[in-house]
């Protein structure tokens, strides 16, 4: 009996494992489908970038957004990041999705140049297998070129994870990046392993701090420790510390109080289309305009 009981536990598992195995092989093809319609600019699937506004908590004014990827599936609708980025760094998707987001990123940054708007820098998060492909910094030039986008407006944001993987290689990498007047930022600051003092050795100009530190920020004395101490490291090697997921009046208080630079978060807006992005920034426009009048 216990036998037999073994055999039907091991046929479960391999019944699971099986599932699971088809399941990413499904997402897999998926995703090369959606690489094709994207590059093909299909209508009914492919990827598109939402842009979520970044403030200066000083002055309020909107400096910059960030470029959050979005899979638009034919059945299952809208799929967040968090459900493929994974899978496409595993199989190599990575550097085309990733070379696909930074052209099309730059593309909107130089088309609100070029409609007059007030400049904002556009960020691009970069993952580990695609900061490592040996054509990147070629890829990033050729997007700047081609869009016309002046490389001063354009951010790229990597975690410590991954520029801790292989530290001399990744600055000589982030030199090139800085030396072509592309700036970087280190994200999710606080949840990877990097020493204190390997961040001075890295040309970075902003740390985020993470949202895991943010959210309870109102009522935590331990994470409100953590924010002040990356803030105070921040400033001290001379870079902006910004906040992201703020979503509460108290948070954005506490983060103004104790002289974080900047935030991003629910609070000032959601990801949002390119088009909602105009309007936010027409009506800043129109306000400096009657500020000066
Ligand atoms: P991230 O770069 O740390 O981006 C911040 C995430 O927090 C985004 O999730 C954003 O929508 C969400 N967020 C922003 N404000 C708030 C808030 O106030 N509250 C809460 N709860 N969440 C907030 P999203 O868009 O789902 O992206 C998740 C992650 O996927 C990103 O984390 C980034 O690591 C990755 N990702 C997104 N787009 C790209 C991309 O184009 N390329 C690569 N390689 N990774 C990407
Ligand atoms: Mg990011
Ligand atoms: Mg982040
Ligand atoms: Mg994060």
């Amino acid at each position: 009996r216990a036998k037999d009981m073994g055999s039907n536990n091991f046929q479960f598992y391999a019944r699971e494992m099986n599932a699971r195995v088809e399941e990413k092989l499904v997402l897999l093809d998926g995703l090369r489908q959606a690489v094709q319609a994207t590059l093909d600019g299909a209508s009914d699937n492919g990827f598109r970038l939402l842009y979520q506004p970044k403030v200066d908590l000083r002055t309020g004014r909107l400096f910059g957004v960030e470029a959050l990827i979005r899979w638009q599936h034919p059945e299952h609708g809208m799929v967040p990041p968090q459900r493929f980025i994974g899978l496409a760094e595993e199989s190599g998707l990575i550097v085309e999705i990733g070379e696909w987001v930074v052209r099309e990123a730059c593309r909107q940054a130089r088309a609100w140049v070029d409609a007059g708007l007030p400049p904002v820098t556009m960020s691009v998060n970069v993952s580990a297998r695609q900061f490592e492909e040996a054509r990147l910094v070629e890829r990033i030039a050729t997007a700047l070129r081609d869009t016309r986008l002046a490389p001063e407006l354009l951010e790229l944001e990597v975690t410590e994870s991954l520029i801790m993987r292989d530290m001399q290689k990744s600055v000589a990498r982030m030199r090139e990046l800085e030396a072509m007047g592309v700036s970087l930022s280190i994200d999710d600051f606080g949840t990877g392993y990097s020493s204190l003092s390997s961040l001075k050795t890295f040309p970075i100009s902003r740390l985020k701090i993470d949202k895991s530190f943010v959210s309870e920020l109102a009522d935590n004395p331990d994470d409100q420790a953590i924010a002040m101490a990356v803030i105070s490291l921040g400033h001290k090697l001379n870079l902006r510390v910004i906040a992201e997921g703020v979503e509460t009046e108290q948070q954005r208080a506490f983060l103004r109080e104790n002289e974080c630079d900047e935030m991003q978060g629910y609070l000032f807006s959601r990801p949002v289309g390119a088009d909602a992005i105009v309007d936010m920034l027409e009506a800043y426009a129109l306000e400096l305009e009657l500020a000066t009048a």
